[in-house]
């Protein structure tokens, strides 16, 4: 899985940010959690293809995350694309879907684009890759979105060995979760399967305040991308306009043992994220503000 900061900026972009925006690709696709302006050249630095986007989740539709949408769209039928795109998102404004509906079915439309109304829970699968929805909570409905990649059971073949299991397809069928008969005795995948339903999580988290309620879905992630718009010293403003600081966000991370946080969604306020990260690290030590086209592997 390769991760792509491509941009980390809130609101509006600066000199060194670009709004907030990730790219990941995964067997040979990539997504995108949301889609602001200047997508499509951080794209281009990043060497992330347009044309394999299968996916845009769009965590919510202020324009800070969105605006990027239909250059992309359009760029992609000059490109003669025919593959379709799937964007997801929360109920969108009728005022932009009539846009958007215009956009998509006009004359230039090369390939076909399906908008669908993110719902909690399951939202896409390819392989063992799985995209989920959480809800958030802005001042407008907002959506968080977990990537998992299912790993497989490791195989312990000693015990195999010791039960009495000949090595070959025998060893195959266990490790694909199926019960294997020697000498009239059954020997079950469960016992010489070990960390059965390993996984890598990662969170994407923008707009939002910490939400104590969604520590059951972080719970032991590998990664928490998560919005830190403001610094403690700005918490009630934070709580006003329904975002987050480093010090809430840290504490969330710690809460849900998350094995590493990186922050995203950083006010133009900041000039540079020193006192920031410091903030974050007193509560929660593997903590970190992204920087735009910084990647990550998981
Ligand atoms: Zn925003
Ligand atoms: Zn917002």
């Amino acid at each position: 899985m390769r991760i792509v900061f491509l941009g980390t900026a809130a609101s509006l972009p600066s000199k060194n940010r670009g709004l907030a925006c990730l790219g990941v690709r995964f067997l040979g696709e990539v997504v995108l959690f949301d889609c602001p302006e200047g997508t499509q050249q951080a794209m281009m630095k990043a060497k992330l293809s347009y044309g394999k986007i299968s996916n845009i989740f769009i965590s919510h539709w202020h324009e800070d995350h969105f605006l990027g949408l239909l250059g992309l769209i359009q760029t992609q039928s000059l490109n003669e694309r025919t593959e379709p795109l799937h964007i997801w998102g929360p109920k969108m404004d009728t005022k932009y879907l009539k846009l958007f509906k215009k956009i998509i079915t006009g004359k230039k439309q090369t390939y076909p684009i399906e908008i669908h109304e993110v719902k909690v829970g399951k939202l896409y699968e390819k392989g063992e890759f799985t995209v989920s929805a959480v809800k958030l909570k802005h001042t407008v409905p907002s959506f968080g979105y977990i990537l998992i990649e299912k790993l497989p059971s490791k195989f312990n073949k000693k015990k195999a060995i010791k039960l009495g299991v000949p090595e070959g397809p025998m060893f195959k069928q266990l490790q694909s979760g199926k019960a294997v008969k020697v000498k009239g005795k059954t020997i079950k995948p469960e016992q010489v399967l070990k960390e059965i339903g390993r996984e890598k999580k990662l969170c994407y988290f923008v707009d939002t305040i910490p939400l104590e309620e969604n520590i059951k879905h972080i719970k032991d992630a590998d990664i928490l991308i998560h919005e830190v718009t403001f610094s403690e010293l700005e918490e009630e403003r934070a709580k006003e306009m329904l975002h987050s600081t480093g010090k809430g966000v840290a504490k969330l991370a710690k809460k849900a043992n998350v094995k590493r946080l990186i922050g995203t969604h950083i006010s133009a306020r900041f000039k540079d994220t020193k006192e920031l990260v410091k903030e974050m690290s007193s509560v929660f030590p593997n903590s970190h503000i992204a920087k735009d086209l910084e990647e990550v592997q998981l």
